[in-house]
């Protein structure tokens, strides 16, 4: 994500790989726990608490609720939110089987002006590493292996710490995370979708990406070309047809194209500063200083170019400081009357940027990124030919290649944790999987949805429901609370969506919160496509603790009319029993744990 990258070079999102053992006693509590709860529809995606009394998602520090959180302790909170993402996958997926996820918060790493967020991956493949296991599990229709958690996701306890200040965490559920903190929700959402498959060590995710230089498939590639391929920058696409079918209606017709008289196209990524889109035509010229200077980077006054496209170099100094910003450069372009400028990096290997800064109000012309082998082309067509182009400020979307297909992240400087399991960078606007987090996603989760369904989920096509249980086990003074999605995943508006409970003979609704506040049944009215609503349900004991409550939810009316597979679901709030926060490690034997960056500043730092 542009702007979020950092305040220097080499501080971008990072890996940490967790070894892993296996951990029998829990396994087998996990195992009892959750054997009764399989449903033939609408099954929970449960979060498992792994932290230990008193930390991470067990903080006792008071706190006040927020944004619809509704906890009073740090960790409270914290594991809401976590389980409003839980229950907000499974309303999207609609999955039948059960998903547990060991959730725990640690220490992760804060340092060079960056954290890392979180880290997840599922416990194990299964199919000759084909599936995740939640997805082989889905697919199987039954549990692969009761007692084993299908999902590991840690987050970083440090974050908002004096000793990492560089965010703080934000636990309201409604999307609303104030500058400088980053939203809890959204970053579980996209670990949970690394813990679902969308990841790169699952052949059915590497069966989607296609290395555009051999038109193979990653999963096909030998090892030296599968190597070579994701450290070439937009090289790698998504050719799953659910994200083709859904990307034009996620990706903004943003960024450029430039066309040479020779039938030459080049794509460009229009800056994040400057003005909006203008389409511009011009003979090219490469950066002359004025002063007489040999270089080519437009860093100060520029001989007269009216009318012309001014290509400037962008290099770094030896110790990988900037030369200048890219709004300087622009200010000086349109001082020497060009029309506009286009960036070229000398670093190989660096894709099309979307450079970000602030230039002020008065300028007036665009600001293109063009990769640097692109750069290289044309700086050749100038000085053969001296050339006019074209750019069509609104040629493509962005984030797509040239063929309109999505792009994954494949840097040339390789990142384990960031290469090939996250959409490039250069998508617009920003999507849940980038290698960064970023404000505001939309909880239509854009194309991930579409991204599971192309390595084997069979999410539903219209109104669905999902539910979990909301904050720690069920106790004297903790009676069962629950969190409800309905989203519409259609394409049409629906209309009188109704909510409804039926919950087990021992349980008593005593309020509904947010999006229905009336009790149940409860009206949610009208869904646009993507839209999501949210319902706290609470519900008092009128005996003894029981060793579980289940309420089934189910969407009782609306228009269309769901499929009933995907108008049910079924949460189970359990009592304590001592096993859930027990255990040392994960339940699995494979370590794919991967982060997703972090966001630095709200205000995105300069542009280098
Ligand atoms: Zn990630």
């Amino acid at each position: 994500m542009r702007g979020h990258r950092g305040r220097s070079r080499g501080t971008g999102p990072r890996l940490r790989r967790h070894p892993m053992s296996p951990d029998p006693l829990r396994a087998l509590c996990l195992g009892s726990l959750l054997a009764s709860s399989l449903a033939l529809a609408g099954a929970e995606i449960r979060i498992v608490d792994a932290n230990g009394r008193g930390e991470g998602l067990n903080d006792g520090t008071p706190a006040e609720p927020v944004g619809g959180n509704p906890g009073t302790t740090l960790g409270e909170q914290r594991l809401m939110a976590a389980q409003y993402a839980a229950a907000l996958w499974s309303a999207t997926l609609g999955n039948g089987v059960s998903v547990s996820i060991r959730t725990e918060f640690v220490d992760l790493d804060c340092s060079g002006g960056s954290a890392v967020l979180g880290a997840s991956g599922p416990t194990q493949l299964y199919d000759s590493n084909r599936y995740a296991a939640a997805l082989a599990n889905e697919r199987a229709g039954r549990d692969l292996e009761p007692g084993r958690e299908e999902i590991t996701a840690r987050f970083n306890a440090r974050v908002g710490k004096p000793e990492c200040a560089i965010t703080a965490w934000y636990t309201g559920l409604d999307n609303l995370a104030p500058a400088g903190t980053t939203d809890l929700a959204s970053v579980f959402l996209h670990e949970l979708a690394h813990g679902l498959g969308f990841i790169k060590s699952a052949t059915s995710f590497r069966d989607q990406a296609r290395d555009d230089t051999s038109g193979v498939l990653l999963s096909q590639l030998s090892s030296a070309d599968y190597d070579a391929a994701i450290r070439r920058p937009s090289g790698v696409s998504w050719i799953g047809p659910a994200v083709r079918a859904t990307k034009d209606a996620v990706l903004d017709k943003t960024d450029g194209l430039m066309r040479l008289p020779d039938g030459h196209t080049f794509p460009v990524a229009r800056a994040r500063f400057g003005p909006g889109h203008l389409s511009v035509a011009g003979p090219v010229v490469l950066a002359q200083d004025a002063d007489g200077g040999t270089a080519h980077d437009a860093c100060g006054p520029l001989v007269p170019s009216p009318g012309a496209l001014v290509l400037a170099d962008r290099g770094l100094r030896p110790d990988a400081g900037l030369f200048c910003f890219v709004a300087q450069r622009a200010l000086n372009a349109q001082a020497a009357g060009a029309v506009g400028l286009v960036v070229r990096p000398i670093q190989p290997g660096t894709g099309p940027t979307s450079y970000t800064g602030d230039a002020g109000p008065e300028l007036v012309i665009p600001v293109w990124g063009i990769s640097s082998a692109d750069g290289a082309a044309l700086e050749e067509y100038v000085g053969d030919e001296g050339g006019q182009v074209e750019v069509d400020a609104d040629g493509r979307r962005a984030g797509e290649n040239l063929l309109g297909d999505v792009l994954l992240y494949t840097p040339s400087a390789y990142s384990d944790g960031s290469s090939v399991g996250h959409w490039d960078s250069s998508a617009s606007p920003p999507l849940l999987m980038m290698p960064t987090i970023n404000p505001s996603l939309p909880r239509n989760l854009d194309l991930t949805p579409a991204a599971l369904k192309d390595v084997g989920w069979s999410p539903p096509a219209g109104l669905s429901i999902g539910a979990t249980s909301l904050g720690p086990e069920l106790g004297e003074e903790r009676p069962p609370r629950f969190i409800v999605h309905v989203v519409n995943r259609g394409a049409e508006t629906a209309t009188g969506v109704v909510l409804d409970a039926r919950p087990d003979p021992a349980l008593q609704l005593v309020s509904t919160a947010l999006d229905c506040t009336g009790g149940l049944p409860c009206t949610l009215g009208e869904l646009v496509p993507g839209a999501v609503k949210t319902v706290i349900v609470q519900f008092a004991l009128s005996g003894g603790v029981p060793r579980r409550a289940a309420v089934e939810f189910r969407i009782a009316g609306g228009s269309p009319p769901p499929p009933a597979r995907d108008a049910v679901t079924t949460a189970v709030a359990t009592r304590a029993s001592g096993c859930s926060s027990a255990g040392s490690g994960p339940g699995g034997l494979l370590a794919f744990l991967v982060v997703a960056g972090f966001l630095g500043r709200r205000r995105p730092p300069r542009s280098r």
